[in-house]
């Protein structure tokens, strides 16, 4: 893969923007006018999930801007409490409506839930909606390599994505390495670490930066891109909405790559995800 492309082919075909715009704790007061802003400045893709609250306010901000539905690649993510045969379908058609669309481009099981054990049962159903053209792609999130490997074992369908915890202080390389041998696309959550930890301070970000004449989140997010990650940072802030979307032309050498590698310390920031039932 050319590190330096704008968009990844999934394993079922389907091309996604590698950068898009997370709106996870984004008010959904704010986050109607957060995504025609973003869209203003060429974002195409967004992700949100049930839980955030804002599928309505993307879907508007869309639908808002006059530009065809297909140009955009919209995620969302079922909730926990929806799991199970009989509630994932109509969990499914409430995200729909919300967002005033009829079909997802990416649907995911937000969480593996292992001790409540319904991902398998649900994966079929999510399969079902992908069959029907609902769901353009399907995967998962915050799915470990036990996780993937029963499902693998079990469906039809690979998942499309794994969408994981992933910045250079929690790399995950097993689960990562995983999906690759499986042409699972790895997406990277948390992706400037929630500035939880001085990631944007660390000299090896710094110093690259000034190298370029880019900001520290810039570098950050060019990182993963030349990873081979699909990324979508959350900003609040419009001026950061535009500055994380300029890192398409310029490239961090080998050298600049290692040295970000080197921050990893084992520091997620989000839950474990056997944690989370
Ligand atoms: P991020 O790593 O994207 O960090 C967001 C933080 O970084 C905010 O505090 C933001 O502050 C700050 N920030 C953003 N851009 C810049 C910049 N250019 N310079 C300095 N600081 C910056 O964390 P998220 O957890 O939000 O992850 C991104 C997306 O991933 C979410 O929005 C969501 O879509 C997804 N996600 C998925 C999860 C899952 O379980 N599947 C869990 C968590 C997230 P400010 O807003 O003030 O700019």
């Amino acid at each position: 893969m050319n590190a330096l492309d704008t968009h990844r082919t999934l394993n079922d075909g389907h091309t996604i923007p590698a950068l898009g715009y997370g709106v996870f704790k984004i008010a959904p007061d704010y986050c109607e006018r957060a995504v025609r802003e973003a869209i203003d400045v060429g974002y195409r893709h967004f992700d949100t999930a049930q839980i955030y609250e804002n599928e309505a306010e993307v879907g508007r901000a869309i639908r808002a801007s006059g530009i065809p539905r297909e140009e955009f690649f919209v995620t969302s993510k079922l909730w926990n409490p929806h799991q199970g045969r009989e509630t994932t379908a109509k969990a499914f058609d409430d995200s729909l409506r919300a967002l005033g669309t009829e079909y997802v481009d990416l649907f995911l099981i937000h969480w593996p839930m292992p001790k409540r054990d319904l991902y398998l049962e649900t994966w079929e159903v999510l399969q079902g909606l992908a069959a029907e053209g609902r769901a353009r792609s399907i995967g998962v999130s915050n799915f470990l390599v036990p996780h993937l490997e029963r499902l693998l074992a079990h469906g039809d369908v690979v998942p499309a994505v794994n969408q994981i915890e992933l910045h250079p202080a929690h790399q995950q390389p097993s689960v990562t390495a995983f999906c690759t041998s499986h042409a699972i696309a790895v997406e990277a959550y948390a992706p400037l670490g929630q500035g939880a930890y001085p990631l944007l301070e660390e000299p090896a970000v710094v110093e690259a930066g000034h190298a370029h004449g880019k900001t520290p989140a810039q570098v950050v997010i060019r990182w993963h891109l030349q990873r081979g990650h699909i990324v979508f940072p959350k900003t609040s802030n419009p001026a950061r909405v535009r500055e994380n979307f300029q890192v398409f032309d310029f490239a961090l050498s080998t050298e600049q790559m290692r040295a970000i590698d080197a921050l990893e310390r084992g520091g997620r920031v989000s839950h474990h995800p056997d944690d989370i039932n």
